[in-house]
């Protein structure tokens, strides 16, 4: 088995769409970045590449890459997880974590799960996601920022 850690931050900007495990959030922020800046599913893929020792999503998909340019995160994450799979490796289960003051994720946990879920072709069970705040407290606390982190388990196909 190989255990895998990820760790995302991108800044909020007015009028960027908040796209978070795929699902599109109604915000008036949203991530800056050059792809759709789904800052869970970054954490998700260097957690996958992470596990397995394949660097990470920097130098899968270069942002000097214009080709990466407001990219589907999720579509990359697809590549990401072919990769996996073809060093013989599959999902157990992954456990994400979004720091967001606001809005409040609660109501769109279940459908980011079941899209990563979809994504991955695995079960609901094996996809964690959950949301805090910071009390206020530093980027993510003073609504500057948004942070994920996420944590996977593979096992040999
Ligand atoms: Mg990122």
């Amino acid at each position: 088995m190989r255990i895998g850690h990820g760790y995302d931050v991108h800044r909020l900007k007015q009028g960027r769409k908040c796209i978070l495990c795929g699902v599109e959030i109604p915000s008036e922020l949203g991530p800056d970045g050059h792809s759709d800046a789904d800052v869970p599913v970054h954490a998700l893929m260097d957690a996958l590449l992470g596990a397995l020792a394949l660097g990470d999503i920097g130098a899968h998909f270069p942002p000097s890459d214009n080709k990466w340019k407001d990219a589907s995160s999720i579509e990359l994450l697809k590549t990401v997880y072919k990769l996996v799979k073809s060093n013989g490796y599959s999902l157990v289960n992954a456990d994400i974590t979004i720091v967001l003051e606001s809005p409040r994720l609660f109501e769109h946990i279940q459908k980011m799960r079941e899209k990563l879920a979809e994504t991955l072709k695995t079960d609901l069970n094996a996809i964690s996601v959950k949301a805090t705040t910071e009390e206020k407290l530093g980027f993510t606390g003073d609504g500057s920022g948004i942070s994920a982190t996420a944590v996977v388990l593979l096992e040999p196909l």
